[in-house]
């Protein structure tokens, strides 16, 4: 298995100190997250060096960025198996506001008109999740 440093590297992103911080306590968790979430489970970080590593992560595809509309930018750790970088679908619960990662479900190639070429795209479904489901 390769070393976070050597995974960080690979992705161009220079492995400082609190870089590797980040990215240790971020891999722990299988949903998404947001700045205020890390800085809760990491403390002793200050805010912009937190922000300012989820920034490179992004920008090196490393993590996925989420609009979920709820006004904070969630993210999550990539684990695409492919190149292609397509995220899988996302939930968001109306109830409890989780946003939850559906990774088993990618987001549906779409044709694209003559002259467009697709990138990135992203999908969240809106919905009520079985927690709160089985509450009501
Ligand atoms: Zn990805
Ligand atoms: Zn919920
Ligand atoms: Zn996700």
């Amino acid at each position: 298995m390769e070393s976070i440093e050597e995974h960080l590297s690979e992705h161009g992103v220079k492995p400082t100190a609190v870089r590797i911080l980040v990215w240790k306590e971020i891999i722990n968790h299988t949903e998404t997250f947001t700045l205020v979430d890390i800085q809760e489970w990491m403390p002793q970080l200050d805010r912009s060096s937190i922000f300012r590593a989820l920034r490179l992560f992004t920008e090196h595809h490393l993590l996925h960025e989420i609009d979920d509309g709820s006004g904070l930018q969630k993210y999550c750790v990539c684990r695409c198996e492919n190149e292609s970088h397509l995220n899988h679908i996302h939930f968001t619960c109306l109830q409890c506001g989780h946003t939850y990662c559906l990774v088993q479900y990618k987001i549906p190639l779409v044709e694209m008109p003559e002259g467009f070429e697709m990138e990135d795209a992203e999908y969240v479904v809106k919905g009520i999740c079985p927690k709160c489901h089985n509450k009501r």
